[in-house]
C-alpha cells in the first residue's frame, strides 16, 4: 500500500483541501444547513473504522471482527437516546435523504398517501418533490402556512379528514417557526395517521433544549447529524419501540448495505459534545443571533417570510423588498465573501432557479464564536451588498472587511 502522506502522494487533492479550508476560514458561512465540526469529530471520521464491514446490527452482524464496532454503535445509540429521550434509535442512515426514504418504505406501502408541507412553504425535496422517485411511489399531498406564517392547522385537519393519509409529515428546511406537535398529533390520531417529524435542520436546537422536542410525542423523528447538531454528514431515525423492527429492517437490508462506522463513531463524538452544558449555550446563542438578524432586516424594510424566526434561520423576500432577485442577491453576497442561498418563498411567483428569496442562518457563525455585535455588523454588510448588487468595488470592499472579521474568529488553527 502507498506509504506516503496525502501531501507527498497527491498534491492535487491536498491543494484543493487546503484551499477549501482557507475558503471556510475566510468567509462568512450563513447557509443554515452548514456547520463546522470539532477536531475530535474529524479524527473519528478519518479513522481506520472506514476499513470495516459490519452489515447488520449490534450482536447480529453478518461479518466477524465486529466487537469494537458494536461498542461504537452502542455508544452512538445510547447517547442519542439520552439526548432526545428516544425509545429506539437507528444511527446507520448514510444521510438525510436515505433516512427519510427508509421511513417511508418501512412504515408505508407503495401508493399510500402522505400529508406534508407545501415545498415552497418550507418543505424539503425528500418530502415528495416531483423530481424525486419517492413522488412516483407515494401519493404526497400538501398543507400550507397561513397569512400569518403559521402552519394552517385548520387546513391541515380538513385535508387529513378528506384524504385520510397514512402519514402526516412535519419538519422543514426553510420554515422558521416553532411547530405545534401536540396539535398535529391530535389531528393524526383523529384520522389514524402515523406521525413523522423530520427535524433535520433543528436537531441541534432540540438537543440543546431551545426548541420543542417531538420525540416523546411523534411516532417517528428523523434528523440529519451535520446541521445544527454539528456532527458528521449523516442521518438518524428515532421511533417508538413498536416501530423499531420495521425501521431497522428498512434501513438494512431494505435500503442500505454496510454502515459507515467511521461516520457512526463521529456521530457518537458529536452526541457526547451535544450532551455537554456548553451545547445548550451554543443552541441559545444560535437563536439570539438569529433574532438580531430578524430585528435588523425588519429595520432595513425587508419582508420576512413567516413573520420572523423562532429558530436558526430567516427566509427573506428580497425581490418584493428591494427589487433584487434571490439569484442576484446570492451572487453579490458570494463576491462579498458571505455565503447563503437563494430560496423560494411561499407560493413564489418566480422560478426555483431565480426565486424571490434568500435563506440564511446562524449555526456556523455561532460555532466560530460570533455573537450579537458581529451579527449587527454582518446584517449591515448583507443589506449593503444587496442594495449595491451590481457595484463590484463596493462588494470587494465588503469582502476585505469580511476577511478582517474572520481573522478574529480562527476556525481550525491546528490545521492551518
Ligand atoms: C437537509 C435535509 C434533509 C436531507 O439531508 P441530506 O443529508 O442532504 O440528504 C432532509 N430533510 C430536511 C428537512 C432537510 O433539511
Amino acid at each position: 500500500m502507498n506509504t506516503q502522506k496525502l501531501m507527498g502522494y497527491d498534491p492535487q487533492i491536498q491543494e484543493a483541501i487546503t484551499k477549501e479550508l482557507q475558503r471556510q476560514e475566510q468567509g462568512l458561512e450563513m447557509i443554515p444547513s452548514e456547520n463546522f465540526v470539532s477536531l475530535a469529530v474529524l479524527e473519528a471520521l478519518g479513522s481506520v473504522l472506514t476499513n470495516k464491514y459490519s452489515e447488520g446490527y449490534i450482536g447480529k452482524r453478518y461479518y466477524g471482527g465486529c466487537e469494537y464496532i458494536d461498542v461504537i454503535e452502542g455508544l452512538a445509540i445510547e447517547r442519542a437516546k439520552q439526548l432526545f429521550g428516544a425509545e429506539h434509535v437507528n444511527v446507520q442512515p448514510l444521510s438525510g435523504a436515505p433516512m427519510n426514504i427508509a421511513v417511508y418504505f418501512g412504515l408505508l406501502e407503495p401508493g399510500d398517501t402522505i400529508l406534508g408541507m407545501d415545498l415552497s412553504h418550507g418543505g424539503h425535496l425528500t418530502h415528495g418533490h416531483p423530481v424525486t422517485y419517492m413522488a412516483k411511489i407515494f401519493n404526497f399531498i400538501r398543507y400550507k402556512t397561513n397569512a400569518k406564517g403559521k402552519i394552517d392547522l385548520d387546513n391541515l385537519r380538513d385535508m387529513a379528514i378528506e384524504h385520510k393519509p397514512k402519514m402526516i409529515l412535519v419538519g422543514y428546511s426553510a420554515y422558521s417557526r416553532e411547530i405545534e406537535y401536540e396539535k398535529i398529533k391530535a389531528i393524526a390520531d383523529e384520522v389514524g395517521a402515523i406521525t413523522m417529524a423530520d427535524v433535520a435542520h433543528i436537531g441541534g436546537l432540540i438537543a440543546g433544549k431551545q426548541m420543542d422536542n417531538p420525540v416523546p410525542i411523534f411516532d417517528v423523528v428523523t434528523t440529519t447529524t451535520h446541521k445544527t447538531l454539528r456532527g458528521p454528514r449523516g442521518g438518524m431515525i428515532m421511533c417508538k419501540e413498536k416501530f423499531a423492527k420495521q425501521i431497522d429492517k428498512a434501513v438494512f437490508p431494505g435500503l442500505q448495505g454496510g454502515p459507515h462506522e467511521n461516520n457512526i463513531a463521529a456521530k457518537a463524538v458529536a452526541f457526547k459534545e451535544a450532551l455537554e452544558p456548553a451545547f445548550e449555550e451554543y443552541a441559545k446563542q444560535i437563536k439570539t443571533n438569529a433574532k438580531i438578524l430578524e430585528r435588523k432586516f425588519n429595520e432595513f424594510g425587508y419582508t420576512l417570510c413567516f413573520g420572523g424566526t423562532d429558530n436558526h434561520l430567516l427566509l427573506v423576500d428580497v425581490f418584493s423588498s428591494k427589487g433584487v432577485t434571490g439569484k442576484q442577491a446570492q451572487n453579490a453576497l458570494d463576491i462579498a465573501g458571505i455565503t447563503l442561498n437563494k430560496n423560494m418563498i411561499p407560493d413564489d411567483p418566480r422560478s426555483p432557479m431565480d426565486p424571490s428569496g434568500i435563506r440564511f442562518g446562524t449555526p456556523a457563525l455561532t460555532t466560530r464564536g460570533m455573537k450579537e455585535i458581529e451579527m449587527e455588523i454582518i446584517a449591515d454588510w448583507i443589506n449593503e451588498a444587496i442594495e449595491n448588487w451590481q457595484d463590484n468595488t463596493k462588494l470587494a470592499s465588503i469582502k476585505s472587511n469580511v476577511i478582517e472579521l474572520t481573522k478574529k474568529f480562527p476556525l481550525y488553527p491546528e490545521l492551518s
